[in-house]
């Protein structure tokens, strides 16, 4: 029985984190105690990706023969997609405002000169030279120098890693045919250095979802092993080779850790073929999934490591990593969006909005980030119910208060009166009492829930334990003696 992990976490964790993160200013520890020294945010759980900007950018430019090998606008947008992430990381948004406004100033939103030759065989920031990733920067920024939301709390990402896989993978160039394989592994790069590879293409969309809440939810990331082996699938018609069920995976974590999650993505190792017939050829390997109504973004491992092969397949420089994944995080998210905000029928088609003429006659722009943005502006963001009640998917399981735990409980079955039991919370106290009429009072802290000394058990632990559907029960520290709530009344 594994009692542990079911019962009650520490309490008031999230209301701490709300009052710090509310009260907006740089430099506060935020969130649970950091892995070794880290940087803080004051709109970011630790820890906080240390991206030395000045050196990423000279290694990229270096891999790529140097900052002239680029036109100014290829280098205007990607330093400043660089340098505008650290501003507001560092709570600076008016230096980061500025940044983007000088950017926009040179280069106007939506106009054709961001889908000019700006190419470098090789590269990779985005789909169009790091234009998604300086929209999300400029959302950003206006929320964040706006009035501070209210009360702010976590919203939970969580990094289900596939440790191996087997199944078929494709077997020719033209994926129609497939062979087995059962040796795959997870790419132990994403894992290294305290997962930095998967913080650092997180950090730019953590906080994106911020902003398009006001300012109300932040992402806190959590990374869960599945050591179950991933069945990988291929070839039957379409150029996907990869998971067949991302949701098989999910299942396997703890009950509390998908009850807890508003997001998932899940990684396992490529099924790419190594064989240099294959080099040219696009597989995809990146999905957007749902997982009891909650996102589940779906990407093997090279997808945060390696280029495309039609990109030259080179591992990622830090510089294309924090222009390319922001991109294609924000694009499979807003799969998700338009799903949740179904009303407006906004994706009617799948990727309707890279046809120009399918947009609503008061949408403005060109590309695909200026559709998302004025999705935001012109309909998600007065609608009901809110951007942030519709993305707060985690079922909460965690005690807040005394008035959580009143109510009429049971133990099954009943055989005497101190079977049946109404907590009620009077006078500040908590108070346990039997139908044979004996009181007990209880004591709620972060150090737990406990019976006074003066019970007739005396001082024990008791442990709760909250199902998706709200449901309450409270157990004994042995287990002996459950109760179920029966009724909240
Ligand atoms: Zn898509």
């Amino acid at each position: 029985m594994e009692m542990k992990r079911l019962f009650g976490r520490p309490l008031g964790r999230g209301l701490v984190l709300l009052a710090l993160v509310g009260t907006a200013v740089a430099g506060l520890q935020i969130g649970t105690a950091a892995l070794g020294a880290q940087a803080t945010s004051p709109l970011l759980p630790a820890p906080v990706v240390e991206n030395d900007s000045a050196a990423q950018i000279e290694t990229f430019y270096d891999t790529y023969g140097g900052r002239d090998t680029f036109t100014p606008l290829f280098r205007d947008a990607v330093e400043t997609y660089m340098l505008a992430e650290d501003d507001v990381v560092a709570g600076d948004f008016a230096t980061a405002r500025a940044r983007i406004d000088d950017v926009f100033e040179k280069y106007s939103m939506s106009d054709p000169v961001w889908t000019a030759d700006n190419a470098v065989s090789g590269v990779r920031v985005g789909d169009i030279v790091g234009y998604n990733a300086l929209r999300m920067l400029d959302e950003i920024a206006r929320v964040g120098l706006g009035e501070p939301a209210v009360e702010v709390e976590p919203l939970t990402f969580t990094f289900v890693l596939v440790e191996c896989a087997s199944g078929v993978r494709p077997a020719t160039p033209d994926l129609a045919e497939s062979e087995p394989v059962d040796d795959l592994v997870l790419d132990q790069r994403l894992v290294a250095d305290d997962y930095f590879v998967l913080r650092q293409s997180m950090q730019l969309f953590q906080m994106y979802v911020w902003a398009i809440t006001g300012g109300e939810r932040y992402l806190e990331l959590d990374f869960q092993h599945v050591s179950e082996c991933a069945e990988v699938d291929c070839c039957n018609g379409g150029n996907f080779a990869g998971i067949r069920d991302s949701d098989n995976s999910i299942r396997q974590l703890p009950e509390d850790v998908i009850e807890g999650s508003d997001m998932f993505l899940v990684t396992y190792p490529s099924s790419r073929p190594s064989d240099p017939v294959f080099e040219s050829v696009e597989i995809v390997s990146g999905a957007m999934g749902s997982f009891d109504g909650k996102p589940n973004f779906i990407g093997n491992d090279t997808i945060f490591l390696d280029k495309d092969v039609q990109h030259g397949g080179e591992p990622y420089t830090d510089l294309e990593r924090r222009g390319q994944l922001p991109n294609w995080l924000q694009h499979e998210y807003f799969h998700h969006l338009f799903n949740s905000f179904e009303e407006f029928d906004l994706e009617p088609e799948l990727h309707l909005w890279f046809e120009r003429s399918s947009w609503p006659d008061d949408f403005v722009g060109t590309f695909e980030s200026d559709y998302f943005a004025e999705a935001l502006n012109k309909r998600f963001y007065t609608a009901t119910p809110s951007v942030t009640e519709r993305i707060s998917m985690a079922t909460d399981t965690d005690i807040q208060s005394e008035e959580d735990l009143t109510g009429v409980y049971r133990r099954n079955p009943v055989e005497n009166d101190w079977h049946t039991v109404e907590i009620v919370y009077e006078n500040d106290e908590l108070i346990w009492t039997n139908t044979a009429g004996v009181r007990c009072t209880l004591h709620l802290s972060s150090a737990g829930l406990f019976t006074d000394v003066s019970c007739p058990y005396g001082e024990q632990e008791l442990h709760w334990q909250i199902d998706s559907s709200g449901n309450i029960s409270i157990t004994n520290i042995d287990g002996i003696e459950t109760f179920d709530r029966v009724s909240d009344e």
